[in-house]
C-alpha cells in the first residue's frame, strides 16, 4: 500500500473526495521525486455542493452572533498555533520557501486569526445626526453572503488566512480554492478552523485547477464577491466575468517594486534591505524588490556590494537550517527565470552573475536557480518594467532624488516602493509622490503589518485594500436606517 497521504475537499462540514473520484499530485519543488500528497481534482460539480453549503449556511451564520464568530476564530488560532512547527515544515516542503519562513508565515496566520478575532467585535456601524431631531439615523454594516476566496501558492497560508477570517468574521461564508500547487497549507488552514468549532458549510475547501474549479466558482450567480490575489493576466479575465454578472470583485496583483539607495543613505542598511527585498523567499513576493534605483555616484560602489552579499546567498534545500534560498515553485517557474535572465542578456543588458537553473546532483531534483544580478538596467526595458517573479535583481543608476522617483512611478504597477535615506525632508517628499499602496522609508519593500492595509496602486489592484480594518469595507456592505417613532397617542 503507498503512504502517500491522501487529502480531501471540506464541503458541508465533512471531508470527502472529488465527486469524479479524480485526484491531482502537489510535488516538493525541492526534490521533484518526492510526492506531498494527493488531493482532490474537483471540478463543477464539486463546486456546486461546496456553494449550495454555503448558501445553505449563510442563512443562520450571517445573521448569528459576532462574538461567537470571535470565540471561533480566537479558537482556530489557537489550534493553529499549537501546530506551527509541523505546519511551517510542511509549508517549506510545499512551497519551497526557507523553514524559518515557513515558520514566519503560520505565525502570520495565527496572528491573522486572532486580529480579525478581535474585529469581529469592533462597532459595526455609526450613528449620524439627524435633520428631524427624533429620527434616529445609523448605518449598519452587513455581509455580503458567499464569498469565492481564490489564492496564489507564494503564501499558501497568510494569504487565505488573511481572506478567509474577514469573510467569517463579518458574517459570509466561503468557498476557498487554492492555487493547485499547495494545498495543503490550505487543508491546514481549515482543519483548525473546522476543529474551532464552525459550523457545517460556514467554510467550503475546493481543490482543483483554474479551470475545473476557479472558473465555475467565479461564474456562480450566488457567489455575490470574489476575493483573488494572483496574477495580472488572471485578475483581468476575472474583471470580465465578475463584471458581466455584477458581483463584487477584489484584486491583489503583481509587483515591479522598486528601493531607492540615495547618496546619503547608510549604505550597509540599504545593502541588507534591497538584497532580503529581492531574494527572500526566492524573489517570489509580490512585494519583492526588483528594481534597485540607486544614485549614480554610489551605483557601482553599491553593485559591487550587492554582488559580494548575493554571491554568498546560500541556495538549496529550504529545511537545512543553513538555507538562505530555497527553489522555486516549480520547474516551470525556474525555466521561466532562467529563460527571462537569458532574454535580458543577449539584448545586452549589463549581466553580473546569476539566473542560470542550478546544476549539481541535489539541486538537479528541485527548481533551483542562481540568485541573479544586472547593472545599468534601462528602465524602460523588459527587466525594468515587467514582473519575474524570482530572484532577480536590477540596478539602474539615476541622478537625484526626482529622476529616482520619476523610474519609480515608471511602471504600470504600484503595489510597494522603499527609500533609504537619513534626510526627514526627501523621506517625506518620496512618501507622498510614490505611486505605491505602500510606502517603506529605510525597510525592505516586502515588509508588511496585519493590522494595516495592504494593497497596490494602478495595476497592481482594484483600487481595494486587504487587511487591517480594511477588510470590513470588502466583506461587508452598508445599511442606512431612519427610525422615527409614531406620533405619541394623546
Ligand atoms: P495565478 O496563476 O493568477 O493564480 C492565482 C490563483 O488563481 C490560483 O489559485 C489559480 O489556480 C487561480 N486561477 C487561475 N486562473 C483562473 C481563472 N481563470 N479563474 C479562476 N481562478 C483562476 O497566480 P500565481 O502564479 O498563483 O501567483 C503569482 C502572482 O500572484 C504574481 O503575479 C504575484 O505578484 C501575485 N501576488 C500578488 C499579491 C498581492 O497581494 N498583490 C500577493 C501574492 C501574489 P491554479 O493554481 O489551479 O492555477
Amino acid at each position: 500500500m503507498s503512504d502517500i497521504p491522501v487529502f480531501r475537499n471540506y464541503i458541508a462540514g465533512e471531508w470527502k473526495a472529488a465527486a469524479s473520484g479524480a485526484v491531482m499530485e502537489n510535488r516538493n519543488p525541492s526534490n521533484r521525486d518526492e510526492i506531498i500528497g494527493r488531493f482532490a481534482a474537483s471540478d463543477a460539480e464539486d463546486v456546486k455542493q461546496a456553494v449550495d453549503a454555503a448558501a445553505e449556511a449563510y442563512k443562520t451564520w450571517g445573521k448569528g452572533s459576532a462574538i461567537a464568530r470571535a470565540n471561533i476564530l480566537h479558537k482556530a488560532a489557537t489550534i493553529l498555533e499549537s501546530r506551527i512547527p509541523e505546519i511551517g515544515r510542511e509549508l517549506s516542503r510545499e512551497e519551497g520557501k526557507t523553514l524559518k519562513e515557513g515558520i514566519g508565515e503560520t505565525t502570520r496566520a495565527v496572528q491573522i486569526l486572532r486580529y480579525y478575532a478581535g474585529e469581529a467585535q469592533q462597532p459595526s456601524g455609526e450613528h449620524y445626526p439627524s435633520m428631524n431631531p427624533a429620527t434616529l439615523l445609523y448605518t449598519v454594516r452587513e455581509p455580503l453572503g458567499v464569498c469565492g476566496i481564490i489564492t496564489p501558492w507564494n503564501f499558501p497560508i497568510a494569504i487565505p488566512a488573511w481572506k478567509i477570517a474577514p469573510a467569517l468574521a463579518f458574517g459570509n461564508t466561503v468557498v476557498f480554492k487554492p492555487a493547485s500547487l499547495t494545498p495543503l497549507c490550505a487543508v491546514r488552514l481549515v482543519e483548525a478552523l473546522a476543529e474551532a468549532g464552525l459550523p457545517a458549510g460556514v467554510l467550503n475547501l475546493v481543490t482543483g485547477s483554474a479551470g475545473k474549479v476557479g472558473d465555475p466558482l467565479v461564474k456562480d450567480d450566488r457567489v455575490v464577491a470574489v476575493s483573488f490575489t494572483g496574477s495580472n493576466e488572471v485578475g483581468g479575465e476575472l474583471r470580465k466575468t465578475m463584471g458581466a454578472r455584477g458581483g463584487k470583485l477584489q484584486l491583489e496583483l503583481g509587483g515591479k517594486n522598486p528601493a531607492i539607495v540615495l547618496a546619503d543613505a547608510d549604505l550597509d542598511q540599504a545593502l541588507m534591505h534591497v538584497v532580503n527585498g529581492a531574494m527572500m523567499s526566492t524573489g517570489q513576493k509580490c512585494t519583492a524588490t526588483s528594481r534597485a534605483i540607486v544614485d549614480r555616484r554610489i551605483a557601482d560602489a553599491f553593485t559591487e556590494k550587492l554582488a559580494q552579499r548575493i554571491a554568498s546567498i546560500r541556495v538549496g534545500d529550504p529545511l537545512d537550517p543553513d538555507t538562505q534560498m530555497g527553489p522555486l515553485i516549480d520547474d516551470k517557474a525556474a525555466d521561466r527565470v532562467a529563460g527571462e535572465v537569458k532574454t535580458a542578456k543577449e539584448q545586452g543588458v549589463t549581466h553580473v552573475f546569476g539566473g542560470e537553473r542550478l546544476s549539481g546532483e541535489e539541486r538537479e531534483r528541485g527548481a533551483f536557480v542562481a540568485p541573479a544580478l544586472f547593472t545599468n538596467v534601462d528602465p524602460s526595458s523588459r527587466l525594468g518594467q515587467e514582473e519575474l517573479f524570482g530572484p532577480v535583481l536590477g540596478v539602474i543608476p539615476a541622478d537625484g532624488l526626482d529622476e529616482a522617483v520619476a523610474i519609480a512611478n515608471q511602471v504600470r504597477f504600484g503595489l510597494s516602493a522603499s527609500i533609504f535615506t537619513r534626510d526627514l525632508a526627501t523621506a517625506l517628499i518620496f512618501a507622498q509622490q510614490a505611486e505605491a499602496g505602500i510606502v517603506h522609508v529605510n525597510s525592505e519593500t516586502a515588509g508588511a503589518e496585519p493590522q494595516v492595509p495592504f494593497g497596490g496602486m494602478k495595476g497592481s489592484s482594484s483600487y481595494s485594500r486587504e487587511q487591517g480594518k480594511a477588510a470590513r469595507e470588502f466583506f461587508t456592505q452598508t445599511k442606512t436606517v431612519y427610525i422615527d417613532l409614531p406620533p405619541v397617542a394623546k
